[in-house]
């Protein structure tokens, strides 16, 4: 291979397997062949592009561990309008649940399962009864309400909450 001195420009001619620094005949300058050079360019491009991909993959992995962790990032949320009891049985009283499910994003979702929990006075999960909403797909920005009625719920029930069947997505808590 042929080699320029980096100062005086005289050329040499190497064998092509030289890597040790070699030096000018007519300045003195001293300097490592181009092959050596770029070897380690290609070794510096390598990293570079190792340190590119990390930075990606963490820059993926923070996007999707905040959409999971902010409550505002999620796409479907479901509210309770209306709680109220019916007595026909004063032993066993009906409890109907109203409240809407809403897509705030911008694409179309597939509606879950929502699950109605109702907690004693002490703040533990009593009943937990999982239904159908009437709607099965949301288009973005669309709400759909539901309104379901359980029965044979013993009394002392002090708060209700629904949640959709998702378990990174829930309602009011
Ligand atoms: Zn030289």
């Amino acid at each position: 291979m042929k080699i320029k001195c980096e100062v005086c420009k005289t050329e040499y001619a190497l064998p092509n397997d030289t890597t040790c620094p070699v030096r000018c005949a007519v300045c003195g300058n001293v300097w490592t062949p181009p092959r050596a050079n770029r070897r380690s360019g290609i070794m510096v491009f390598i990293a570079s592009l190792c340190a590119l991909l990390a930075a990606t993959i963490f820059a993926v992995a923070v996007i999707v561990t905040s959409r999971r962790d902010d409550p505002n990032k999620r796409p479907l949320v479901a509210t309770i309008t209306d709680v109220s009891t019916i007595n026909e049985d004063e032993n066993t009283p009906k409890i109907v649940v109203k409240g809407t499910v809403t897509n705030r994003s911008d694409d179309i979702y597939g509606l879950p399962d929502l699950i109605i929990v109702l907690y004693d006075a002490a703040g533990a999960p009593v009943v937990r009864q999982k239904f159908m909403p009437s709607a099965t797909l949301l288009d973005a920005g669309q709400s759909v309400e539901f309104s379901h009625t359980l029965s044979g719920i013993e009394g002392g029930v002090k708060r209700v909450s629904v949640e959709l069947m998702e378990a990174e997505q829930g309602g009011t808590k």
